[in-house]
């Protein structure tokens, strides 16, 4: 119930978008209608005929017919003629836009009341200066004194009647309207761009196939509205016409695809039945080979198919929207986040079969609408997509943190919080480099509790867990980047300090003592003084960790030997060179 309630809040929400968007794109683009700015239509004021060959050029038919469709006109010639109303607003200052390109040729007619004519065609693979952004051809009524009286348009193999639109409107709204339309046309393709960029970059960075799916669906996009628009004539104006119509459809037949794979392969495998994915991925595949003979054909059944490939592109759509449904259904969250990104184009599809929207959005029709339905799908998914990367980032952040954590505690000591034999043996290799590359002295010292088991036999273990702890603080103390506190077991402690040698470091290990010497214990071991024996084996010729804890090992054991409580040094030359690494020390240790 739950979730019913936030996937009908959220099309609720949309829809309402999408309605302010419609509302708007009707009012302020589609604007107020004047008196010629009109769709052309069949008996609304159109009249056509057909010849079944293509037509000499000054012939016109006698005949023309305002009921009915035109047939047999793909390989011939197909005529269309208005005829506009005497004292009609503005008739000097009209302009006829087209918005088809399947044709080879077009030519336009302007018939004035004193029977003079005004001819100006285009043919496919030069539009001269016709075009227009928005896929509309522009031809531009001639001022003349006279009124014009009719407009009569020809094509010679035009593809589709149907596909055909045209406008009448104002020379002025002509203008405003196509550098609209481009402004429209540019906005959604940058955003679509940048889109495809960003997805793109995500699927090299992540290797997520989703967004790789989805970067070639936006690049289709973008192509396809390059296409569509006829901006891509600015740069190759021989593309106009016919080859760009094919283009265009093909790359659409190409984006629902991609746009389908994107889709499912948002979605988990566990989360969407796989039924639902074949019958999917099957009506996907329909779609593109349908789409390569619609997009090769010049003439033919080129309607039927096209029906076909609508029912088959609705399919689609719909099994998407199932799978999207069903993922949400069983918990997905990315199901989520795809469901806003689909509902839109999903919306502007189905509203484009239940109203007209040719003459709206400054000419620009339902194929704006789709443009931007596409920016829309592409902002959503890459805003989704950065939502769950930063999520992503945040928890592999997190488990960074608790790795280096578990790290770090696996190299220390529990009870006292200095460095452990594995931790003390890592982080001396540093100072032995650095101290060999400087020409430093290196001392290692080892400190022993000296009748420490006599403690714990008096006081307990806890209590000298207690006396442990505040000896490892007092030796801590001194702890720093050239000087390595570690306890490596039991009541042993080592030092590893560089750049003191001689009487220097001597004084520095009495210091360590006596400090310890003089750390209070209380009452926990009856103000007993705990004293600690150090051996020290010194180096300046370089470090030789094993023959250094060996002496070390020595120099403690006589420490004891004489009586404990005191510092035993063994001098540099004493070292003897020796090739272990610190792995083996490690082991020795
Ligand atoms: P010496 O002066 O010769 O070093 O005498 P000692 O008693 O200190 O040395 P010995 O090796 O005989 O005894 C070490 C004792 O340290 C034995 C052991 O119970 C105790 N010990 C080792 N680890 C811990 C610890 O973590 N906590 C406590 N409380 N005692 C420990
Ligand atoms: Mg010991
Ligand atoms: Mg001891």
């Amino acid at each position: 119930m739950v979730r019913e309630s936030v996937v009908l809040r959220l099309f609720r929400k949309i829809l309402i978008v999408w309605c302010a968007i419609v509302s708007l794109g009707a009012g302020a683009f589609g604007g107020p209608a004047p008196a010629f700015a009109d769709v052309l239509r069949v008996g609304r004021p159109l009249c056509y005929a057909v010849s079944r060959t293509v037509a000499k050029d000054g012939g016109s038919p006698l005949v023309f017919l305002c009921a009915g469709q035109p047939e047999g006109y793909q390989k011939g010639t197909l005529w269309f003629r208005a005829m506009l109303p005497l004292g009609a607003d503005r008739r000097d200052d009209l302009s006829l836009i087209v918005h088809s390109s399947r044709f080879d040729r077009l030519l336009v007619t302007f018939s004035y009341a004193d029977r003079a004519v005004e001819r100006q065609d285009v043919r496919s693979g030069d539009f001269g200066t016709h075009w227009r952004a928005g896929g509309q051809l522009a031809f531009r009524a001639p001022h003349r004194d006279v009124p014009l009286t009719g407009v009569t348009i020809r094509f010679d193999k035009v593809a589709s009647a149907h596909l055909l639109r045209m406008r009448l409107v104002g020379r002025g709204e002509e203008s405003t309207q196509t550098a609209g339309l481009a402004a429209l046309i540019g906005a959604a393709l940058v955003l679509l761009l940048a889109g495809a960029i960003y997805n793109a970059s995500l699927a090299l960075a992540l290797r997520r196939q989703f967004s790789a799916w989805q970067a070639a669906w936006a690049i289709c996009m973008v192509a396809w509205g390059a296409c569509w628009s006829q901006l891509h004539l600015l740069f190759l104006p021989a593309m106009a016409g016919a080859v760009s119509a094919q283009i265009c459809t093909f790359l659409s037949c190409l984006a629902i695809p991609l746009a389908t794979l994107s889709a499912i392969t948002a979605l988990e495998e566990r989360y969407v039945s796989r039924w639902l994915r074949r019958a999917t991925l099957w009506l996907t595949a329909g779609v593109f080979v349908l789409g390569i003979p619609l997009s090769l054909m010049r003439s033919g059944p080129i309607d039927t198919l096209g029906g076909v490939l609508s029912v088959v592109v609705l399919a689609n759509l719909v099994a998407v929207a199932f799978c999207i449904g069903q993922a949400w259904r069983r918990g997905s969250s990315d199901a989520r986040s795809y469901a806003g990104a689909w509902a839109v184009p999903m919306l502007v599809l189905a509203s484009t079969s239940f109203f007209d929207a040719d003459a709206m959005f400054w000419g620009g029709g339902s194929q704006i609408l789709v443009l931007f339905a596409a920016a829309w799908q592409t902002l959503w998914l890459s805003a989704a997509a950065s939502r769950s990367h930063g999520r992503l980032r945040a928890e592999r952040d997190m488990a960074r943190r608790a790795e280096g954590q578990a790290q770090e505690l696996a190299r220390r000591d529990a009870l006292t919080g200095l460095l452990n034999r594995r931790g003390f043996i890592e982080r001396i290799g540093t100072v032995l480099d650095t101290s060999r590359d400087r020409g430093e002295a290196v001392a290692l010292l080892l400190i022993d509790v000296d009748w420490f088991k006599s403690i714990n036999d008096a006081y307990g273990h806890e209590a000298g867990d207690v006396v442990l702890a505040a000896i490892a603080r007092c030796i801590a103390h001194h702890e720093c980047p050239s000087c390595i506190v570690a306890r490596l077991g039991g009541e042993e402690f080592a030092v590893m300090v560089a750049g003191l040698d001689g009487a220097e470091l001597m004084r520095f290990a009495e210091g360590l003592r006596q400090q310890v010497r003089d750390c209070e214990h209380g009452d926990l071991i009856d103000n007993r003084n705990v004293t600690v024996s150090i051996g020290i084996a010194e180096t300046i010729t370089g470090a030789d960790f094993r023959a250094l804890y060996r002496l070390a090992d020595e120099a403690l054991y006589e420490a004891k030997r004489n009586g404990r409580d005191r510092v035993v040094i063994r001098p540099p030359d004493a070292a003897n060179p020796c090739t272990d690494d610190l792995d083996q020390v490690a082991v020795g240790l």
